[in-house]
Order: structure tokens, then sequence, then C-alpha cells
């Protein structure tokens, strides 16, 4: 059994002399699997790991918390810079790094104080108003700087979030050239303008059928060697570059609101789990946390995972108003379940069963009813004029139902308001004011092409590119 594990201490030349970090599948244990470590460039490239599994570094650094606390006061960037520094040790020269973490975090990150002790840290002021832009902003820059200037196409699926993330991050971005795939009649009215706007190098989309037709679509189009010319990368969740810059903000969070280097608790509203996997992966490198709550919907799969040891995926996934967690079997599982020494297959077997005492000791799963969601909603917004959406309203009331401690306490608020109008305004009465992200859509002509749901349609169409 290979559990990866966390370094005790850094010097400056121990530096010198560790391998850099690579990366390995969590199928690696099983028949078939693949325990060769991978690059950076590999893993990224890649998405997922040949054998079917998702990638984990094989070690992870440890944090110089008191260095950190030293620039307690560093912007955003900076922090992003000081974590994810190893990771791209010999990959990038530090200037190069420096400047591509400035340029991906060049928006507001607010840590709002709601209540003594406690804070909602809002992860909504990217150009998409959702925390996936932390993450698709990275991702995208780590790919042009690694790519070696080899023209790529990135494609990806997208029930609404993930869509617009990627393709706002992508925009603009020399030697890329990006198509999404989202359902016509399964986004929202807000959605859909993000995704139809982006212009420039991005089209999108509008597919005839669901968000299930267009990944088949996209998985078919990659086994495709018709369109190996492409240079096809996914940029989908599953990609390790979109997990590791989510540690960040949980160190930036601690910065600011742990002066006396005590812990702190999270509350992360949860779906595929990728969002509070940064926390586990910051934990791991040494950050001080009290609780680490996964605040899911009624999608409860793994609140009865940890309570039972028995795993069964939710088939078809429950609607919810907080729809970007509206998930059955969340793909970042199978990564917990390695960190303590399990196997999750993909499709949602458990070969090996984790330390589950370690596993609720460390990790606890709330369920949140739609009903609790919009009361908490109602409440925050009348005791407190603190505006949540549903996501955010899930992870909140998760905190609140688990006695509101300990403090200090840091709920993600996940989405901005604005991109939930109708909830907002049949539960308040009145719409929210849009993000500043908003307005630049407005003067931006739509780039948006109707697809059949059919294979055939969307290779014909790709192949006009190779023209
Ligand atoms: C994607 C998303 C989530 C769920 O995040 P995971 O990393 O999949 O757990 C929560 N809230 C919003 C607004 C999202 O877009």
């Amino acid at each position: 059994m290979s559990v990866i594990g966390r370094e005790s201490s850094e010097t400056a030349d121990g530096a010198a002399r560790r391998h850099p970090i690579r990366y390995v599948s969590t199928h690696r244990d099983l028949p078939g699997g693949r325990r060769e470590a991978v690059d950076l460039a590999t893993a990224l490239q890649r998405g997922l790991a040949p054998d079917g599994g998702l990638y984990l570094p094989d070690r992870l650094p440890a944090l110089d918390l008191d260095s950190l606390t030293r620039r307690r006061s560093d912007p955003y960037w900076r922090v992003a810079q000081t974590v994810l520094a190893p990771f791209v040790e010999g990959v990038l020269p530090p200037r190069d790094f420096a400047a591509l973490c400035a340029e991906a975090y060049n928006f507001e990150v607010p840590l709002e104080p709601v209540d003594d002790g406690l804070w909602l840290l809002r992860l909504d002021r990217g150009p998409t108003a959702s925390f996936k832009d932390f993450a698709a902003r990275w991702m995208a820059r780590m790919l042009r700087a690694m790519g070696g200037g080899t023209p790529q196409t990135v494609l990806v699926a997208t029930s609404g979030d993930t869509g617009s993330a990627v393709g706002e991050a992508f925009r603009d971005v020399p030697g890329f050239r990006v198509f999404i795939l989202y359902p016509r009649d399964e986004v929202s009215e807000v959605q859909r303008r993000q995704l139809d706007r982006i212009g420039a190098n991005v089209m999108a989309f509008a597919v005839e059928g669901t968000f299930d037709d267009c990944q088949a679509m996209v998985k078919q189009a990659f086994l495709d060697p018709a369109l190996a010319p492409l240079r096809l990368t996914s940029a989908n969740s599953i990609n390790v570059g979109r997990i590791l810059p989510q540690a960040v903000y949980y160190v930036y969070a601690w910065l600011r609101v742990c002066a006396d280097g005590g812990p702190v608790a999270f509350s992360v509203p949860s779906g595929n789990l990728g969002n509070s996997f940064g926390c586990e992966l910051a934990r791991r490198m040494g950050l001080p946390v009290s609780r680490l709550i996964l605040a899911v919907n009624e999608n409860d799969e793994v609140p009865r995972f940890l309570a039972t040891g028995r795993y069964e995926p939710i088939v078809p996934s429950r609607a919810c108003l907080s729809n970007a967690m509206n998930v059955g079997h969340p793909s970042n599982l199978a990564r917990y379940v390695d960190l303590y020494g399990g196997v999750l297959t993909r499709d949602g077997r458990l070969e090996r069963l984790p330390q589950m005492g370690e596993m609720c000791r460390r990790l606890e799963s709330v369920s949140v009813s739609d009903t609790e969601t919009v009361e908490c909603i109602r409440r925050w917004w009348r005791e407190r004029r603190v505006l949540l959406e549903p996501h955010g309203a899930v992870g909140v009331a998760a905190f609140e139902r688990l006695g509101g401690q300990p403090r200090p306490a840091v709920c993600l608020e996940t989405a901005h308001p604005a991109k939930f109008p109708e909830v907002i305004e049949r539960e308040l009465g009145f719409s929210p004011d849009p993000p500043a992200a908003f307005e630049r859509l407005a003067g931006r002509a739509p780039a948006v092409e109707p697809l059949p749901a059919s294979y055939e349609a969307l290779r014909a169409r790709l192949q006009r590119e190779m023209g």
C-alpha cells in the first residue's frame, strides 16, 4: 500500500536534493493500474491517468507557516505563489511563476465578518463570479507556460459554471482555441449569457440535447484519431491542475483570520468535492484546521458513506436549488479515499476500504435540504443583511447544524447571488445587483452556434477548424 505523505521539514539544501513533485494515479494499486509517476506537464495535459484513475501529488510540501505569518498582509496572488511554488519547482522559473499568479489573481478575495469569530469568504469576484475561476485561470496559464508554443484545442462539456470559467480563463490566451458544449435547455438564463458571450478564441455550442449527451460527444472526440491534429485537451474538473490552486484560499483565510496562529474551521459547499479537497491538501501541508465540513445538498451519498462505510452513488442525481452541487457520485471522493489508504474506482466500487475511523475524525459531512437552504437565505438576510445564494447557504446551514462551533470559522460562498436572480427574487423580493464582471458581457457580440446532439455533427464542425 502506498500512502502519500507529508514532509516533516523543509530546508534550503533539502529542496535542492529532492526530486520534483510528481503525480501518481489513484488506480496505481489495482490490477491493470499504472505505478509510474509523471511530471506536472503530463498530468495537466492528460487530465485522466491512462489507467482511468485521477492524479495525486506523490508527496506534499510543508507550508512554512512562520514565514507566511510574517507576510500576513500579502495580496492573494503572493500567497498563491508561495503556497504553490513547490509544485512548480524545476518547471517554471520563480519570476515567471510570480507573474503568472499575479495575472491569474487580479481580482478581490473578500473575507466578510458576519458574526463573532465567523467569516464569509466570498470567492465570487472572478470574471465568471464563481470559485471555479480560481482554478481555471491558474490552470489555463500553466498550460500556456508549459505548452511549448504548439497550438492546442480545449474541448469541454459543461452543465453551467465550469464551461464559462474555463472559457474565460483561456480567452485571449495565445495558442489556444476553446469549444464549449452545453445543453441548450438545461442551463439558466444567466449561465447562457455567460457562455454565449465569451467570444475571441472561444466558441460555445448550444447542443440540442442533455448534459450527458454533451459529455458523451466530448469523450468520443478525445478517442477519435481523425481529430488528432487539433491536439485536444480537456481542462475538466478531474484535472489535478483544477485542484492544487484551490488549496491557496484556505491558507489565505487562515492568515487573515487567525492572528494567534491557532486553528480555523471551514464549511465548504460541495458537489464533486474538488473545492474541499484543496483544504484537505492544505491541512496535510500543515495548515491548522479545527474542522472541515463537507456541506452537501440532498445528494447525501457522502454523509451516508462516512456514517456507514458503504458507498452508494445516487443515480440519477437529485435536482436541488444549489444546482452546481447536484452530484450523485463525486469524482474527487476517489482522491479522499486514496489519502486515507483506500481505493475507489471510477465507476464507484470500493476496492479497498480507507481508514474509516480516521476519515470520520477529520471530515464531517452534512446534508442540507432545499427547504433549509431557502430558510437560511431568508434568515441571514433578515437578521444580518448578509446576502447568500443557494450554494453558500448550504455551507452556512451545515455549520449551524453542527452547533456553529468552533470559532474562528470561515464559510465559503462559492458563487455570486446575481447568478441566481430567480431564487433571490422569490425569497427576498428583490433582484441582486450584478457583479462588475457581468457588465463587460454586454459589450460583447454573441459567439455561439447550435449543434445537434450527435457525434458526427461535432466531428464535422471540428474538422472545419482543421481545414
Ligand atoms: C462547482 C460548484 C460547487 C461544487 O464544488 P465542488 O468542487 O464540485 O465540490 C459549489 N458551488 C458552486 C457555485 C459551484 O459552481
